[in-house]
């Protein structure tokens, strides 16, 4: 590396940390262009990116077809707000609805945004459906929950760092604790007052942890027979990133045959983000049926780019992209040789004690203590070795490449991991 091209890097980070708020701690590596499954950093180094924009980008950096949509929309009409129609909305909302097979969608930009928005979906479904009395609705949440940064979602997280000197916090959340049924049952059991039971159908930034088999279809059964909702937060895991088009797998149009002999739960609310656009715009939805999305009227809530015209002709190139090359499909098949080829590693391994996940969202656990700093020094020396991936919670590395890759690709990145890894066994 030359001093001139060192200096790329070094003056692009210079400047986030000079003049940007540090509300980040990113690997250092500067990136200025995707492809597919790769990113190149300013020097022109290549690497895998396995990290996928916290599974954003399931379709792929830049993937032509999503490209050509928000490029083709954006010479034709960008922003209208929702104060008039426009000709793009309505043909995304079909799509969409019949896609993940619900009755209506409502649209709005981030993944929190979307929570913030199932979260005033469920209370007032609770006031005006359930009849709960007024300001006494309370949604149940899991311990170590991750769904997004605003002032009432962080007021029901328990990661210290996410939450201290952000209060006063909202109320009106229950905490019981991940993949526990009995302790839903007990809440549920003991409170007339509950609207509905909040839910990442795997905890992605906890760690991947992929709750146990039938927890999913058990919970639901759970929320109907205490008539609650339940909201299942898909922004990470669905859209084909664990295998199946959602990690719930509800009624949708998922034709690929591997649904067959998973639990079919649709939930209340479904909330989407990240995928939703391939990772080239902010786009994020809440699916619900008229039973429960009737209950927003004109003037209950929105957003001015909700349902913008570029929105919907980028959401609608994304989905088409993840049915066409069947990313889910992909997505099962890889991961289940990505954890066969790290848990034959394992066996003879010191540092690495565990792979979880489903599909191509999984985590590596580093035997280290949480506050330890050998998954980053992992991280470091992966991206040495070109391929890029962060720690979520010290001793956790979690692997989420495009599920554009090949097989061929994977074996290759599985090559990159585990000599990477080896250095660390002998250190
Ligand atoms: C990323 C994420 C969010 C928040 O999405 P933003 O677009 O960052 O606001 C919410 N829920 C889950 C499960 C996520 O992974």
């Amino acid at each position: 590396m030359s001093v001139a091209q060192h200096t790329l890097s070094q003056e692009a980070m210079a400047l986030e940390n000079k003049y940007g708020a540090q509300n980040y701690h990113p690997l250092p590596v500067v990136l200025s262009r995707g492809e597919g499954v790769f990113v190149w950093d300013v020097e022109g180094k290549k690497y895998y990116d396995f990290l996928s924009a916290y599974s954003s980008v399931n379709q792929g950096h830049c993937h032509p077809k999503i490209v050509s949509a928000l490029t083709e929309q954006a010479k034709k009409l960008s922003l209208t707000s929702r104060a008039f129609y426009n000709n793009m909305l309505g043909k995304y909302e079909k799509f969409t609805t019949e896609y993940f097979g619900y009755d209506k969608l409502l649209p709005i930009n981030t993944g929190a945004e979307a929570v913030e928005t199932a979260i005033k979906l469920c209370r007032k479904w609770a006031y005006e459906v359930k009849g709960i009395d007024i300001n006494e609705a309370k949604i149940i949440v899991c311990k170590n929950n991750f769904h997004g940064r605003t002032t009432t979602i962080i007021s029901f997280s328990n990661d210290p760092v996410a939450r201290k000197n952000f209060g006063p916090y909202t109320e009106g959340f229950v905490k019981i604790e991940y993949d526990n049924l009995e302790a839903l049952e007990a809440v549920l059991i003991g409170n007339k007052n509950i609207a509905g039971f909040l839910v990442e159908p795997i905890q992605g930034e906890a760690g991947v942890y992929v709750p146990s088999e039938g927890y999913l279809k058990a919970a639901k059964a759970l929320c109907e027979k205490y008539n609650v909702l339940f909201i299942a937060d898909e922004v990470q895991t669905g859209i084909a990133r664990t295998g199946r088009l959602l990690a719930t797998c509800g009624n949708c149009s998922c034709e690929t045959k591997n649904c067959e002999g998973t639990p079919d739960v649709k939930p209340d609310i479904l909330v989407l983000g990240k995928a939703l656009s391939g990772g080239l715009y902010p786009v994020s939805a809440v699916l619900a049926d008229n039973e429960v999305m009737g209950v927003i009227r004109p003037g209950n809530h929105g957003s001015t780019f909700g349902g913008n015209p570029l929105a919907a002709a980028v959401a609608i190139a994304a989905l088409e992209v993840v049915r066409d090359e069947r990313l889910a499909e992909n997505s099962e098949r890889l991961g289940i040789i990505f954890r066969e080829r790290i848990n034959e590693y394992i066996k003879g391994s010191t540092i690495c004690k565990l792979v979880r996940g489903k599909g191509l969202l999984n985590a590596v656990v580093i035997n280290d203590s949480e506050d330890g700093d050998t998954a980053w020094r992992i991280c470091l020396r992966l991206r040495d070795n070109g391929l890029l991936a962060k720690p979520t919670h010290g001793n956790i590395i979690r692997f989420a490449p495009p599920l554009v890759m090949t097989e061929e690709q994977l074996h290759e990145c599985i090559d990159i991991i585990i000599n990477t890894l080896k250095e660390f066994d002998s250190e």
